[in-house]
Parts: C-alpha cells; structure tokens; sequence
C-alpha cells in the first residue's frame, strides 16, 4: 500500500516526541529533520518538501499550545494540517456543464499510466449517478486500445463511441459530440492516445481537439508507481495544454506516494480521484483530509484533535488557560477538565491530552487497550471522589492540605492516603509544569515549552 513506509517513519518521528516531557526548539528541529527525510524518501519533489518543512516550523515554534493538547499532538496537528493543504485542502469534483447540456471531458496522460481504464472507471461513477455517459475512442494507433475501451464499456454498461483507426482524434470527438447530442448522452469522455514520453504530437493532437471542439474538462491521469516523473509529466501537460485536475492512479501498489503529495503544489491543479486497483470499481474520490490521515495513519488521535477543538467551551477554555499560565489552576478547575472530558466522549483517549494525565502514566497518544481503558477510567472516577471530598477551601487552595485533612478526605473517598499523597503531589509537579510553560506565554495562552 502506498504511504505504508512513510506512515511508519512519521509515527516514529511522533513517538520520539511523544517521549518527550517537554519539547525545546532542537527537539522540533530534529524531529522536522526527520520528517523532511521521510517525504523524501517517499519521493516527495525537493521544493515542495522544503516549503512544507518551512511552514510547519513556522507553525510549530513559537505557536500558542491549543487547550487540550500537549506540545507532541500540537505538531502531529500542524503536520496533518499543512499535509491536507498540501494536497488542496478541498475535495474538488469535475466540474459538469449545468442542466442537461453536455459536458466534454478529454482524458490524457502518457501510456501505461492507466488512462483508458480509469476513462471506464470514471462512467461507471457517473453512470452511477444516473447519467448517461458516452465514452470515445479516439486513441488511433494503439487498435488494442479501442478494442480495450469497448471491452472495459460493456463490462461498465456504458456505450462506446469508436469510428475506427482512419480518423483523427479531433473528427471523432466532433462527431461522438454529434452522436451525444442525438441520444441524450452526457458527460462525452475522450479517451485520448498517450505516448512513452512526453511528445510534440501527443500536444499538438490534444491541441487540435481542444480547438475542433468545446472540451469543458481535460483530466490528466498519472501513474503514481513514477513517482517525480509523474509529477514532471502533470507540470508539462499543465503547461502545454492546459489541465483541470488529475487522477493519480496504482496507489493501491506499493507505490512510494510522492506524486500524490506532490501534484497539487507543483501544477496548481487538484486530485480529483485515486486509482485503487485494477478492478473497474477501484476510483476513489481524493479527499486530501483523510488522505493526511491516512499517511499519519493516525486517524484516532487526529479525530480526538478535531474533537478537543469543537468541544471544549472556547470561553472556558480561555479562562482555564489564563489560570494554567499564572498556575492557579485548582482542583475545582480540575473537576471543570474532568466534564469536559466526558462530554467529549472517549474518556481513556483523551486523558492524555490533558497536561499532567499523561504524565501520571494513564495516557497514551495512541489509545488504550480495553483494560488500560478500565483502569484509566477507575483512576479517574477515584480522582474525582478525591475532590469531591476536599472542602470548597481546599479545592481552591491545595496548600492547606495538611497530613489530618488528607486523612479525613482519604476516608471520605475511599481510598488509601497514599493515593491522595501522590495526586496532591503530582498536581503540585503539574503546577509547576505550567508555571514554566506560561512564563512564554503572550495574550493569555500559554506557549509552547521551546
Ligand atoms: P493507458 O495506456 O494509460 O490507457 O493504461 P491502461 O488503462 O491500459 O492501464 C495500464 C495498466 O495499469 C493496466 O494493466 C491496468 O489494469 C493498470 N491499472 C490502471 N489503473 C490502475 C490502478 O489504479 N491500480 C492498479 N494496480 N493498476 C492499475
């Protein structure tokens, strides 16, 4: 599977961070060092690796630490951030003419880089959708070519325009346009003739059928498996002819998934599908968001990420990092974290993300097992009935807290003195923890610890 490699080499980089307590400006260096090896590695083009490792340096040194997260999940977010930027950020759709009128779509790209498949692919959608899709042969000199097209049209249930090998390609367009125009049929795709390399026929036969007839979309199709090639010949065709997105095909090989990153920076033109496999229903729509994801191959965390930033009460928030700065967090404020954690769902997950939880060894970024999850929540429910057997005075000021209170709040919950020891304790580490992290801190929000 494509990624597979570079997943791995990222998850590396982050549990190395992870690993961290607190990170320092080198941390970050290191880890981006690592980063930028990796998308090289998967190859990525240069430029747009070195614009990517630019930005999320940029990002990640000096950025303000989101309430919820810790400094580790802060650069997993922008990571995954500037990865779906990277890749355009929106899910882009061909664009069809309105109504009923007909849309011509011309497909391109170099042979062997599964044009005339992904062609059948794409009116199998379409036909889907209820449409009456025509597909046209108007690859000439490869008979097998037509002959494949037909084939692959019956298999979709989608008529195939073919007038033989004698015609040009821009004759045949016009007249499968003439044909769609009689029979209701759109969109009308054009399945063009690639070639080895890039050639000045190939061009200018694109460029005669682009100005015999009205092509409302030229896709180009490249072969991920080429990697930087892919990427070259997307930036050549854009040039030349002109191109309105591209579908990057064999990502379901083990591929190295550099052109998928990297199409989008260099051409300016968006993915618009992915090319699965060699079965006719393998063209899935390019979505950069899960496509970041599924490269950081860490769905969960990111969804937790998005979670803590929809949920968590902006005001409360606000108000709790001001507290967390000056380190006047309490255990009241500590109850306040605890609701909201619940209210997010997935309690075990998301302690982590809580500064301080992680560190009390009951958090980890990539989730708990179903008895750690068990576990994790009994720690809690039991912080929880610690608190809640503290006066009012002692939430607020833990520093009273001496050995005759601790007694009577360890009875009053339950528990051994012993627990209350270490959670008083640890939350005077945490205390402190802030108070070091907020001492950078600008506009009420604490920053990251380099
Ligand atoms: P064309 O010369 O560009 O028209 O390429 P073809 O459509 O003939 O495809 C070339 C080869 O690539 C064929 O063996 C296809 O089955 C294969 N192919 C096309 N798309 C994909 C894909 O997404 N995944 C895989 N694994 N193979 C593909």
């Amino acid at each position: 599977m494509a990624f597979d490699s570079l997943t791995e080499k990222l998850q590396n980089v982050f549990k190395n961070l992870r690993s961290k307590g607190r990170l320092t400006e080198a941390d970050v260096k290191e880890a981006l060092k690592e980063i930028k090896r990796a998308l090289l590695a998967a190859d990525v083009n240069f430029k747009v690796v070195k614009e990517f490792i630019k930005n999320v340096q940029e990002r990640a040194i000096g950025q303000d630490v989101m309430n919820g997260l810790n400094p580790g999940q802060m650069v997993i977010k922008i990571v995954n951030e500037e990865l779906v930027k990277l890749m355009g950020s929106e899910t882009t759709e061909i664009k069809l003419q309105p109504g009923s009128a007909i849309t011509v779509i011309m497909m391109a790209g170099l042979q062997g880089a599964g044009k005339t498949t992904t062609t059948a692919k794409l009116a199998g959608k379409y036909k889907l959708k209820g449409k009456k899709p025509l597909l046209v042969a108007c690859d000439v000199y490869r008979p097998a070519a037509i002959k494949q097209l037909q084939v692959n049209g019956e298999k979709q249930g989608v008529e195939v325009f073919a007038m033989g090998e004698n015609h040009k390609p821009a004759d045949i367009a016009k007249a499968a346009i003439e044909h769609a125009k009689k029979n209701g049929n759109t969109p009308v795709i054009l399945d063009t003739a690639g070639r080895l390399h890039i050639d000045e026929d190939m061009m200018a036969e694109l460029q005669e059928i682009k100005e015999t007839v009205e092509v409302h979309q030229t896709i180009l199709v490249i072969d991920a498996m080429t990697g930087q090639d892919a990427v070259n010949v997307a930036k050549d065709f854009n040039d030349k002819i002109g191109i309105d997105g591209v579908i990057v095909t064999k990502l379901d090989g083990d591929t190295r998934g550099g052109a998928a990153l990297s199409v989008k920076a260099v051409t300016g033109k968006p993915i618009l599908y992915a090319g699965m496999g060699e079965k006719l229903s393998d063209l899935e729509q390019f979505y950069p968001d899960r496509m970041a994801s599924r490269i950081l191959g860490m769905g969960d965390v990111l969804t937790l990420i998005e979670k803590a930033e929809s949920q968590i009460d902006e005001e409360k928030a606000k108000e709790m990092s001001k507290k967390l700065k000056k380190a006047q967090f309490d255990f009241e404020d500590y109850l306040e974290s605890m609701k909201q954690m619940k209210n997010m769902g997935g309690l075990s997950s998301i302690m982590s993300m809580l500064p301080g939880l992680g560190g009390m060894g009951m958090g980890k970024m990539k989730g708990l097992d179903d008895e750690q999850t068990a576990q994790a929540e009994k720690n809690m429910a039991r912080m929880e009935a610690i608190i809640y057997s503290m006066t009012v005075e002692e939430r607020r000021n833990p520093d009273v807290l001496n050995p005759s209170r601790k007694h009577r709040i360890a009875r009053g919950a339950g528990v051994d003195i012993s627990e209350v020891n270490r959670m008083v304790k640890q939350f005077g580490e945490m205390k402190k923890m802030m108070k070091m992290m907020g001492k950078g801190g600008k506009r009420g929000k604490f920053r990251m610890p380099f």
